[in-house]
Protein backbone atom coordinates (compact mmCIF):
# COMPACT_ATOMS: atom_id res chain seq x y z
CA UNK A 1 0.00 0.00 0.00
CA UNK A 2 1.05 3.34 -0.95
CA UNK A 3 0.83 6.00 2.32
CA UNK A 4 0.88 9.93 2.15
CA UNK A 5 2.16 11.11 5.64
CA UNK A 6 1.57 15.36 5.98
CA UNK A 7 1.38 17.23 8.64
CA UNK A 8 0.75 21.61 9.26
CA UNK A 9 3.53 23.01 11.52
CA UNK A 10 1.66 22.62 14.68
CA UNK A 11 0.72 19.08 14.29
CA UNK A 12 4.07 17.82 12.80
CA UNK A 13 5.06 16.40 16.45
CA UNK A 14 2.07 14.70 17.09
CA UNK A 15 2.98 13.05 13.27
CA UNK A 16 6.28 12.15 14.59
CA UNK A 17 4.52 10.50 17.79
CA UNK A 18 2.60 8.38 15.67
CA UNK A 19 4.42 7.59 13.71
CA UNK A 20 6.84 6.38 16.11
CA UNK A 21 4.07 4.47 17.75
CA UNK A 22 2.99 2.59 14.42
CA UNK A 23 6.78 2.48 13.38
CA UNK A 24 5.81 -1.40 12.73
CA UNK A 25 2.72 -1.10 10.29
CA UNK A 26 4.05 1.77 8.38
CA UNK A 27 7.18 -0.15 7.71
CA UNK A 28 5.31 -2.85 6.32
CA UNK A 29 4.44 -0.08 3.22
CA UNK A 30 5.25 2.33 1.00
CA UNK A 31 5.47 6.13 2.56
CA UNK A 32 5.80 9.72 1.04
CA UNK A 33 5.47 12.54 2.74
CA UNK A 34 5.17 16.45 1.85
CA UNK A 35 9.41 17.68 2.16
CA UNK A 36 9.53 19.19 5.62
CA UNK A 37 6.91 16.54 7.24
CA UNK A 38 9.05 13.80 5.60
CA UNK A 39 12.41 15.65 6.54
CA UNK A 40 11.44 14.96 10.45
CA UNK A 41 9.93 11.18 10.25
CA UNK A 42 13.23 10.08 8.57
CA UNK A 43 15.24 11.97 10.92
CA UNK A 44 13.15 11.18 14.17
CA UNK A 45 11.51 8.25 13.28
CA UNK A 46 14.07 6.17 10.91
CA UNK A 47 11.50 5.51 8.12
CA UNK A 48 12.25 5.36 4.72
CA UNK A 49 9.77 7.51 2.91
CA UNK A 50 9.97 9.34 -0.56
CA UNK A 51 10.10 13.24 0.37
CA UNK A 52 7.93 15.85 -2.14
CA UNK A 53 8.02 19.23 -2.06
CA UNK A 54 7.26 20.90 0.80
CA UNK A 55 3.56 22.02 0.79
CA UNK A 56 3.04 25.59 0.59
CA UNK A 57 5.85 24.57 -2.53
CA UNK A 58 3.21 22.14 -4.36
CA UNK A 59 4.05 19.15 -1.70
CA UNK A 60 0.26 18.42 -1.59
CA UNK A 61 -0.16 18.93 -5.13
CA UNK A 62 2.39 16.09 -6.03
CA UNK A 63 0.23 14.09 -3.44
CA UNK A 64 -2.62 14.64 -5.31
CA UNK A 65 -1.52 14.13 -8.73
CA UNK A 66 -0.56 10.51 -7.16
CA UNK A 67 -4.13 10.47 -6.39
CA UNK A 68 -5.54 11.17 -9.86
CA UNK A 69 -3.21 8.81 -11.69
CA UNK A 70 -4.86 6.06 -9.01
CA UNK A 71 -1.03 5.64 -7.51
CA UNK A 72 -2.25 6.60 -3.95
CA UNK A 73 -4.20 4.57 -1.71
CA UNK A 74 -4.17 6.12 1.96
CA UNK A 75 -3.41 9.89 3.35
CA UNK A 76 -2.49 10.81 6.90
CA UNK A 77 -2.98 14.09 6.87
CA UNK A 78 -2.83 15.76 10.19
CA UNK A 79 -4.36 19.32 9.64
CA UNK A 80 -4.02 22.44 12.20
CA UNK A 81 -7.78 23.76 12.19
CA UNK A 82 -6.88 26.57 14.45
CA UNK A 83 -4.04 28.24 11.35
CA UNK A 84 -4.66 29.48 8.24
CA UNK A 85 -2.32 27.90 5.88
CA UNK A 86 -0.83 29.67 2.82
CA UNK A 87 -1.36 26.97 0.67
CA UNK A 88 -5.61 26.77 2.11
CA UNK A 89 -7.00 25.89 -1.74
CA UNK A 90 -4.11 23.36 -2.24
CA UNK A 91 -4.69 21.51 1.56
CA UNK A 92 -9.06 21.94 0.23
CA UNK A 93 -7.57 20.34 -3.33
CA UNK A 94 -6.05 17.51 -1.71
CA UNK A 95 -9.31 16.68 0.24
CA UNK A 96 -11.37 16.84 -2.72
CA UNK A 97 -9.09 14.80 -4.57
CA UNK A 98 -9.28 11.71 -1.62
CA UNK A 99 -13.16 11.91 -1.99
CA UNK A 100 -13.30 12.03 -6.07
CA UNK A 101 -11.01 8.97 -5.87
CA UNK A 102 -12.50 7.00 -2.50
CA UNK A 103 -9.26 6.96 -0.84
CA UNK A 104 -8.98 7.14 3.03
CA UNK A 105 -7.92 10.33 4.43
CA UNK A 106 -6.94 10.45 8.23
CA UNK A 107 -7.22 14.30 9.18
CA UNK A 108 -6.28 13.51 12.97
CA UNK A 109 -4.57 10.97 14.75
CA UNK A 110 -7.94 9.20 16.04
CA UNK A 111 -9.00 8.43 12.60
CA UNK A 112 -5.30 7.43 11.39
CA UNK A 113 -5.26 4.87 14.26
CA UNK A 114 -7.81 3.66 12.77
CA UNK A 115 -6.77 3.58 9.53
CA UNK A 116 -4.32 1.90 9.79
CA UNK A 117 -5.12 -0.67 12.34
CA UNK A 118 -7.69 -1.38 9.66
CA UNK A 119 -5.35 -1.98 7.13
CA UNK A 120 -2.93 -4.49 9.48
CA UNK A 121 -6.65 -6.89 9.77
CA UNK A 122 -6.84 -6.44 6.21
CA UNK A 123 -10.07 -4.68 6.33
CA UNK A 124 -9.73 -1.91 2.95
CA UNK A 125 -11.88 -3.53 0.48
CA UNK A 126 -12.85 -0.24 -0.87
CA UNK A 127 -11.28 -1.08 -4.21
CA UNK A 128 -13.08 -4.01 -4.84
CA UNK A 129 -16.24 -2.59 -3.94
CA UNK A 130 -15.66 0.45 -6.66
CA UNK A 131 -14.59 -2.59 -9.12
CA UNK A 132 -18.12 -4.60 -8.67
CA UNK A 133 -19.65 -1.69 -9.30
CA UNK A 134 -18.00 -1.02 -13.02
P1 LIG B 1 5.56 20.29 4.88
O1 LIG B 1 4.17 20.51 4.16
O2 LIG B 1 5.59 18.87 5.30
O3 LIG B 1 6.60 20.57 3.84
O4 LIG B 1 5.60 21.24 6.02
C1 LIG B 1 2.99 20.19 4.81
C2 LIG B 1 1.91 21.19 4.49
O5 LIG B 1 1.92 22.25 5.13
O6 LIG B 1 1.07 20.95 3.62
Amino acid sequence: MKIALIAHDRKKDSLVEFAIAYKEILSEHELYATGTTGQRIQDEVGLKLIRFRSGPLGGDQQIGSMIANNDMDMVIFFRDPLTAQPHEPDVTALVRLCDVYHIPLATNMGTAEILLKGLQEGFVDWRLIQERRK
